[in-house]
C-alpha cells in the first residue's frame, strides 16, 4: 500500500505562469535537469539520509521534491513543490520508514512543473510497487507515450520519467522479474537517463548506454553493505558515504540484501558524459574522472588566459560558477585576483514577484558590484558560458556603473550555438546568442571592450581524458544519440529540417 501526503496542486501556481519566471525573467544559464539519490541501508534512519542527499543535490533541481522508502512491500512517499527543505521536515521524515530509499529533486525540462510530475514516480506492478527518480531526457518519448497508450496505460503526468516506469511495469507484468524487465524497458529508451530504482527487493541504480548524466555509487562508512546512489559525490560526502565507483554507461547496479551485483545491460555503451557538468551543472566540490571539478575549473581557466589574456588591472568571475577559472585565469596571467561582485546567495526561485522598480534593475537582486574595487579599473570579468546574454549585458553595464573603465569578458566554454535534448534546459536554438551572431557581434551587444571564449579543444583538452568520452553537442551540433525530427523541430529552429 502507497501512503501519499497530498497537497493539491492548485495550491502551488505553476511558476511558468508567473510573470517572475517568464522567459525574460529566467536565469541565463542553462538549467540543469534533476538530483536523484538512493539508499540501501536497513537499522539506519534512510529518510533522513536521503533528505541530506537531498540537500547536497539541490543545486540540480529547485521546483520538487520527493523521496519514497520501501519497508517491506509497503512504499511510503511524500513529494511537493518547492525546496528540500521547504518540503520535508522531522515530523514528515519520522513518518517515512523502512530499510531502502530513493529521492529526487526536480527541474522540469519535459513535463510543466507542478506537484504531479514531481518524483519519485511509484507504481504498483505484478511483483510490488517501484520507485522511479531520473535524471535526464527521453528523445523517444513521443513514440514510447503513443505505445503506451495504445495498450491503455493511464498516463497521469506529462514525465518521461513516468514513461519508463510504465515500461518496466508493463514488462514485469508480462512475466519478467525486476531485473529483466527493467532490463526490457531500457532497450525502449532513448537518450539519457540516470535512474534510481526502488523496489521492495532492493534498489537500483542505472545509466543510459552513453553515461551521459552521471551517477555514483558509495559505501557508508565502515559498512561494505550498505550503498548508497548518487548524482554527485557531494551527495556521498553529506552523509560519510565513501565514494567507491560511478555507475558505467550502459550498467544496472542491482543492491539487495545479499550486496552489489552488476549488469551490463547495453552492448555498445560508449563514454560520453556531458560536458556542462564539467564546466557548470555539478558542485565544484564533486569529484569526476578523480578530481574535483574545481580543479578542473580552474585549468580551463589557464588554459583561457594562455589563448586570450589581455591587459587589465584585476580579473574576478561571476559568482559561484565563474570564481574557479578566474582564479585559474589569474595564476596563468599574473592579472591580479579580486572580488568584483557579491552574491546573495538566498535568492532562489520564488513565487513572490519584485516591484517593477526592483524587476528593472534586474540584476542586483543577486549580484552587487564592490564600487571601491571597480572604480577607475580595466577588468576582467570570467564567465562558465553565455546562453541568450540578457544577463551578461546587464551585468556589464553594472560594472561600468561602478567605476569599471575597461571591461573585458572570458568566456570558460565555447559559444553555446544548439540546444541539449539531454534534460539540460538550454533553450531553442534560436533564442541562443551565439547561435546567430559572430564573437564580435555579440561583445558589440554586451557593449564590451573585448570578449573571446575558450577554444573547443582548450576545453576538452583540460579534461586530460580522451576528448571523444564527452558529449559537447551545445558546442557542436554533434549529438551522441540521434534526435528524431519531431524533437529537433522543437528547438532547432535555425536549421533547415529535412523531413
Ligand atoms: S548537448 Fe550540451 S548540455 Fe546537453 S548533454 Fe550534451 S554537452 Fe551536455
Amino acid at each position: 500500500m502507497t501512503s501519499i501526503h497530498s497537497v493539491t496542486s492548485d495550491e502551488y501556481p505553476d511558476p511558468t505562469n508567473n510573470p517572475i519566471n517568464s522567459h525574460e525573467n529566467q536565469p541565463d544559464k542553462p538549467e540543469e535537469a534533476c538530483g536523484v539519490f538512493g539508499i540501501y541501508a536497513p537499522g539506519e534512519n534512510v529518510a533522513k539520509l536521503t533528505y541530506f542527499g537531498l540537500y547536497a543535490l539541490q543545486h540540480r533541481g529547485q521546483e520538487s521534491a520527493g523521496i519514497a522508502t520501501f519497508e517491506g512491500t509497503q512504499v511510503h512517499l511524500h513529494k511537493d513543490m518547492g525546496l528540500v527543505s521547504q518540503v520535508f521536515n522531522e515530523t514528515i521524515l519520522d513518518q517515512l520508514p523502512g530499510s531502502l530509499a530513493v529521492g529526487h529533486t526536480r527541474y522540469s525540462t519535459t513535463g510543466s512543473s507542478r506537484k504531479v510530475n514531481a518524483q519519485p514516480a511509484v507504481l504498483e506492478t505484478r511483483l510490488g510497487s517501484l520507485a522511479l527518480a531520473h535524471n535526464g531526457n527521453l528523445v523517444n518519448t513521443v513514440q514510447l507515450r503513443q505505445e503506451l497508450l495504445e495498450k491503455k496505460y493511464n498516463l497521469v503526468t506529462t514525465t518521461d520519467s513516468e514513461m519508463i516506469a510504465f515500461a518496466i511495469a508493463e514488462a514485469i507484468n508480462a512475466g519478467a522479474d525486476w531485473l529483466e524487465g527493467s532490463i526490457q524497458a531500457f532497450h525502449r529508451c532513448e537518450g539519457a537517463f540516470s535512474l534510481v530504482i526502488g523496489t521492495p527487493n532492493g534498489v537500483m541504480g542505472v545509466r543510459d548506454t552513453n553515461g551521459i548524466r552521471p551517477l555514483v555509487i558509495g559505501t557508508l562508512a565502515g559498512n561494505p553493505v550498505r550503498y548508497v546512489l548518487a548524482s554527485e559525490t557531494c551527495g556521498l560526502d553529506i552523509i560519510g558515504a565513501e565514494y567507491l565507483r560511478d555507475v558505467e554507461p550502459g550498467e544496472l547496479v542491482w543492491i539487495t540484501e545479499e550486496g552489489l551485483a552488476s549488469y551490463h545491460w547495453s552492448q555498445q555503451p560508449q563514454r560520453k558524459l556531458c560536458i556542462f557538468e564539467m564546466i557548470y551543472f555539478a558542485r565544484p566540490d564533486s569529484i569526476m574522472h578523480n578530481e574535483s571539478l574545481y580543479s578542473y575549473r580552474m585549468r580551463l581557466g589557464h588554459q583561457l588566459a594562455k589563448e586570450s589574456c589581455v591587459d587589465a588591472d584585476i580579473v574576478f568571475g561571476v559568482p559561484d560558477s565563474g570564481i574557479p577559472a578566474a582564479i585559474g585565469f589569474s595564476q596563468a596571467s599574473g592579472v591580479a585576483y579580486a572580488e568584483g561582485l557579491i552574491k546573495n546567495r538566498y535568492v532562489g526561485r520564488t513565487f513572490i514577484q519584485p516591484t517593477q522598480t526592483m524587476r528593472e534593475s534586474g540584476i542586483r537582486m543577486k549580484l552587487n558590484p564592490l564600487k571601491d574595487v571597480l572604480a577607475g579599473k580595466r577588468v576582467i570579468i570570467v564567465d562558465d558560458s553565455i546562453v541568450r546574454g540578457t544577463t551578461s549585458r546587464k551585468l556589464v553595464k553594472t560594472l561600468r556603473e561602478a567605476g569599471a573603465v575597461e571591461v573585458h569578458m572570458r568566456i570558460s566554454s565555447p559559444p553555446v550555438t544548439h540546444p541539449c535534448f539531454y534534460g539540460i534546459d538550454t533553450d531553442s536554438q534560436d533564442q541562443l546568442i551565439a547561435a546567430t551572431k559572430s564573437v564580435a557581434e555579440i561583445a558589440k551587444q554586451l557593449e564590451v571592450d573585448s570578449l573571446a571564449y575558450l577554444s573547443w579543444e582548450g576545453m576538452l583538452e583540460a579534461t586530460r581524458e580522451d576528448t571523444n568520452s564527452f558529449c559537447s553537442a551545445c558546442f557542436t551540433g554533434d549529438y551522441p544519440v540521434a534526435i528524431p525530427e519531431q524533437v529537433k523541430r522543437s528547438k532547432l529552429s535555425l536549421e533547415k529540417v529535412v523531413v
